[in-house]
């Protein structure tokens, strides 16, 4: 028979009403015959409330606990859903990342699914009977004890359990019908795409487009799963295809950029008057990639004096302060005379697998951003995308202007 993974997100199970809801979307879905698989997030804003909770429990927190308690807002949602769904007939239990087991590796707080044993999900089919799974948490079956996925890690539950369980397809049921060209929260004028490749969104979702979770798309893609970007909030009698994630040769009219995105979560560091000489560049990174920290974009440029260099790099915003610890311990080392450093800042990327081909994309927009003024502090770029760094207060003048430079404004 065929099978079907549902997952919904935060916003979609906020009240009672709204998971009734999602329930009539799950019984049209079995009503049609098919196996389903509901994954289901917690009510919007209680992760948020759990994470303040264990910060404000202790300053420097069991990861442990913290998992222990986060992963509670999906068993309370798992539990209201299958209780609505009995409610309208269906056969319906609730399954937390536990009793399936959803093994994770120990990294508590960011865990990495590692197996899924899906009998007894199937089991459950056999009896006609929905699964209704708490996304987000899973177990370390070293420990024994609960972990949690990352934020937003409910998507890559929902990938991850339609790979184990072989189905058909996974529909990501959220607040807006589908991927769009960039935020539409931002931009009125992003255009929903039909479909988009792996690869451009598994870019778009590490640049900043939090629509799905970047581990998620690649589960996607590893395993093949058939995964739609869908809106819950379509009339469940008369549902909407949303955005399809494939494989680019399934793409027919391919664009050069196919969407803009923006990360607000990044830190730029500035070593002022490096010494000009070899092995400076190892005595400034080594020290951060010992700490674990991530570096993005690196400029190099020559300082006033002529004699020496100023190098300005970025970090994720959370590891900034951690950054500037590292280096001010290799300050004998790398020899620099101050750190500047600036949280008021922006990366805007654009994504598309038509840029492998075409020359000039990026000069373009080097163009277009000067015209409005904007000033590009680093730039990076790869085979399908490329990032500006600019002022934070930039960020929809910049967005929009690539927006419509690339011709993605809808019509
Ligand atoms: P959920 O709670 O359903 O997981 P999220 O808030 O995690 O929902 O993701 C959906 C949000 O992603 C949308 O409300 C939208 O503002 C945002 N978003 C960012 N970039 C995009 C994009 N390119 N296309 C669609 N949505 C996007
Ligand atoms: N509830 C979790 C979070 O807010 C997981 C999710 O919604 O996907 O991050
Ligand atoms: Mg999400």
């Amino acid at each position: 028979m065929a099978r079907l993974v549902m997952k919904f997100g935060g916003t979609s199970v906020a009240n009672i009403e709204r998971i009734r809801n999602v329930a009539r979307h799950v019984k049209r879905e079995v009503d049609s015959g098919f196996e389903v698989a509901v994954v289901v997030s917690a009510m919007s804003g209680t992760t948020n409330e759990l994470v303040g909770w264990v910060k404000e429990a202790g300053a420097v927190h069991d990861w442990r606990e913290y998992d222990a308690v986060v992963a509670s807002g999906e068993q309370v949602t798992s539990g209201l859903l299958a209780t609505a769904l009995q409610e309208m007939g269906i056969p319906a239990r609730s399954w937390q990342g536990w009793q399936i087991p959803i093994e994770t590796d120990g990294a508590h707080g960011s865990a990495r699914i590692e197996k899924i044993d899906g009998a007894r999900l199937i089991e459950g089919f056999g009896a006609n009977e929905v699964a209704v799974i708490a996304g987000f948490q899973g177990l370390d079956p070293a420990t024994g004890r609960i972990t949690t996925l990352g934020r937003g890690g409910s998507d890559t539950s929902a990938v991850a359990i339609a790979a184990a369980i072989q189905a058909d397809r996974c529909d990501i049921y959220t607040d807006v019908d589908g991927v769009y060209t960039t935020d539409p929260r931002v931009v009125a004028r992003a255009r929903r795409l039909d479909r988009i490749a792996f690869e451009e969104m598994l870019e778009m979702a590490s640049l900043g487009a939090k629509v799905l979770q970047v581990r998620s798309v690649e589960v996607a893609m590893v395993h093949g799963v058939k995964t739609f970007v869908r809106s819950s909030f379509d009339d469940p009698a008369n549902p909407q295809p949303g955005t399809l994630i494939c494989d680019e040769e399934d793409i027919l009219e391919q664009q050069v950029v196919t969407g803009i995105a923006f990360s607000k979560d990044e830190a730029q560091i500035t070593l002022r008057k490096v010494a000009d000489k070899p092995g400076v560049a190892a005595a400034i990174f080594q020290p951060l990639a010992e700490a674990n920290i991530n570096v993005d974009m690196i400029v190099q440029v020559v300082s006033d004096d002529a004699a020496t260099t100023d190098i300005t790099f970025t970090v994720p915003a959370a590891e900034f302060e951690r950054a500037r610890a590292a280096l001010e311990k290799a300050r004998a080392e790398v020899g620099f005379s101050s750190i500047q450093a600036s949280t008021d800042v922006v990366k805007v990327s654009a994504i598309g697998v038509g840029m492998r081909s075409h020359a000039g994309v990026a000069a373009a927009a080097f163009r277009a951003l000067a015209q409005k003024g904007v000033n590009i502090r680093a730039i990076t770029t790869s085979e399908i995308k490329f990032s500006v760094l600019i002022d934070a207060a930039y960020t929809e003048l910049a967005v929009r202007t690539l927006h419509t430079l690339y011709g993605l404004d809808k019509a």
